[in-house]
């Protein structure tokens, strides 16, 4: 079975995210943990969450995926904004508790001009000091595009993070076949060759979700602009192709295009009849 669900506004809560995710036919859904700015987050709602966990083991839903605010800074040359960014995603942490063994997915952040060494030896700090041995929820790091000064866009870049935190365990990665491409990996003509790139460097145990998104540019291209399955540089085919992966294909896959929840219905359906089970 595919297991696909696509990105979701928390702004009604838990209960009526899943419930617009199964009128979609997603059995998995990606929310944002605040507003993407950053700002203070809602207080968890106790029979909203009792409601959705609920349905989550009726439906025999598939873990979901919190994402950070794509603003946050976990490498930032200012401190003030890597505090920000620390106690932010602490927060996000404890409050996944209550819908636990589930997954939260942040940006590793923009260098701004100190170097991607440095930059990993501040989401290093960071990790270490917000991951505890008690936490259910995996953190996962998201491929990038290389935009800008961003750290993450190379494999290699992602394994350094982990090899160097102590609770590596509580660690994965999540993805973005936009991002990928955007960052020169070439998923059209040579899929199998990147996640054989991938297994090698990172490990393909550590993969747990994908984002699936079409590319408004071309390959290397460094821009991170979504698009719609199938209307974009990638097209329908390779990500078809990634679906179906035999090393990829029990993912869970999230669409992050842009659409309404009536669009992302469409492109569930379009994908779920093209997947070989
Ligand atoms: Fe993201
Ligand atoms: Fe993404
Ligand atoms: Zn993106």
């Amino acid at each position: 079975m595919l297991n696909i669900g696509c990105h979701l506004s928390s702004s009604k809560g838990f209960e009526s995210m899943i419930q617009e995710a199964i009128s979609i036919d997603a059995n998995t859904f990606q929310f944002f943990t605040r507003n993407p700015r950053g700002s203070k987050a809602k207080d968890l709602d106790s029979k909203d969450i009792e409601k959705f966990l609920d349905i989550f083991k009726k439906e025999k839903f598939r873990p979901i995926l919190a994402h950070a605010p794509y603003t946050l800074n976990a490498c930032s040359s200012d401190k003030r904004i890597r505090e920000f960014a620390l106690m932010t995603m602490k927060d996000d942490l404890m409050r996944m508790e209550y819908v636990p063994y589930n997954f939260y997915n942040f940006h590793p952040g923009n260098h701004v001009g100190q170097g991607v060494e440095e930059g990993i030896n501040h989401i290093v700090d960071l990790l270490n000091e917000i991951l505890t041995e008690e936490q259910t929820t995996t953190v996962l790091l998201e491929t990038m595009s290389g935009k800008g000064s961003e750290v993450g866009s190379k494999f290699e870049e992602i394994k350094e993070i982990i090899d160097r935190v102590h609770l590596k365990e509580k660690l994965g990665v999540c993805l973005d076949t936009c991002h990928i491409y955007d960052a020169g990996y070439d998923i059209i003509n040579n899929l199998d060759e990147v996640v054989r790139e991938f297994d090698a460097v990172i490990g393909l145990e550590r993969l747990h979700f994908i984002h699936l998104n079409d590319s408004m540019n071309q390959i290397g291209s460094k821009k991170d602009r979504h698009q719609k399955i199938g209307e974009g540089f990638l097209g329908l085919d390779p990500i078809v192709n990634v679906i179906n992966h035999p090393k990829l294909k029990d993912c869970i896959f999230i669409l992050e295009t842009p659409n309404d929840v009536e669009g992302y219905g469409k492109e569930i359906a379009l994908l779920r009849s093209l997947y070989k089970k």
